[in-house]
């Protein structure tokens, strides 16, 4: 916060931070309860659909819809309703006391009456020297996005959940042979998404599998392996890898100020998206690691929203 302005600094009732679904539908009731929200949209607007294609289980889209056009359509109702959506991160926080600061992009100075967080969550990675390496040279968290470069080739992703499913399905448009790695004898994913996979001809299951090494100099070239049970270690030839292992939350910034869990899900109370700190209140998948469901998001974005709006007006009574 040093050697930043605060003085004439822009300063708003409603301030939300991250544009996924939680975010754009906080801004949504905020902007229609006329609070012309500031929307801080994040590293990654759009939030996590950005990088997922058909979205089938969002209610009121019988035939599906892309995620990517989903979250434009968020973004399009909350604007109409004046929420102005701005580019940029917020990179620090003080949240000590009222009005809360911001900092946007380390030099723009906000100050808000009350604060939504609803920064999200990102992919895990395995933490293999190798896979930060060639992170973009056929090691990837996002089949969506990097699928398409791996047409006619032998690709492997790791993990046993919905994203993994949902990724090995999607990649099967492209590559002619895809290996689904999980370290355990069974998904966790829904019975739909695993009967998708196993019963698709390009997708082998190598389970009881972990991912030991990535080998590639400059390009992925394969994977070592090893299988868990008999202790055996083996190379996979793949041109592409692709880790779908889950998520962390995005919520470094607040640690500070904010209760989480041990895993940096911010708490709020059991019936309501208040956090500790009065004014400051979250949603979505920064605080839910449970359900992380865009519905679910959207759902909590509606409760910040009508949380922040009542708090508001219980202090000018
Ligand atoms: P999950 O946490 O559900 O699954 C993560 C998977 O990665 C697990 O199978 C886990 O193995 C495995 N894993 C974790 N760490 C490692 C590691 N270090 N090495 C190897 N494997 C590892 O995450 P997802 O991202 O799949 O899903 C998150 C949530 O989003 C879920 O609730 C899911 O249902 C939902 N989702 C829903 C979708 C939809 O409905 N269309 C699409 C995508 C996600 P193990 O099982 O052994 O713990």
């Amino acid at each position: 916060m040093e050697g930043i302005d605060f003085g004439s600094a822009e300063h708003r009732k409603v301030v939300i931070i991250g544009t996924g679904p939680a975010g754009l539908t906080a801004a949504i009731y905020s902007a229609r309860a006329n609070f012309a929200p500031l929307v801080i949209q994040g590293p990654e607007p759009g939030g996590q659909l950005i990088t997922t294609t058909d979205v089938e289980n969002y209610p009121g889209f019988p035939d599906g819809i892309m995620g990517p056009d989903m979250m434009q359509m968020f973004e399009k109702q909350a604007e109409r309703f004046g929420a102005e959506l701005r580019w940029g991160t917020v990179t620090s926080v003080d949240l000590s006391q009222r009005p809360f600061k911001l900092i946007v992009d380390e030099e723009t100075p906000v100050t808000a009456d009350t604060v939504i967080v609803s920064t999200g969550a990102s992919a895990m990675y395995l933490g293999l020297e190798n896979e930060s390496r060639l992170l973009g040279h056929g090691v990837s968290a996002c089949a969506t996005c990097d699928g398409a470069f791996f047409r006619e080739q032998n690709v492997a992703i790791v993990g046993g959940g919905d994203t993994a499913m949902e990724e090995a399905l999607f990649l099967t448009r492209f590559a002619s042979k895809i290996f689904l790695i999980h370290r355990r004898g069974e998904f966790r994913a829904s019975k739909i998404m695993q009967d998708r996979v196993l019963s698709h001809e390009k997708i082998e299951v190598l389970w009881n599998t972990t991912v030991e090494d990535i080998r590639g100099d400059k390009l992925v070239e394969g994977l070592v392996i090893k299988d868990v049970n008999t202790g055996e270690v083996r190379d996979l030839d793949v041109e592409g890898f692709f880790v779908a292992i889950g998520h962390t939350p995005n919520t470094d910034l607040f640690k500070d100020f904010l209760d989480m869990d041990e895993t940096g899900y911010i708490q709020t109370q059991s019936d309501s998206t208040y956090t500790n700190i009065e004014g400051v209140f979250a949603c979505g998948d920064a605080q839910d690691h449970i359900y992380r469901q865009a519905v679910t998001a959207a759902g909590t974005g509606c409760m910040a929203a009508i949380d922040a709006e009542r708090w508001l007006a219980d202090q000018e009574a």
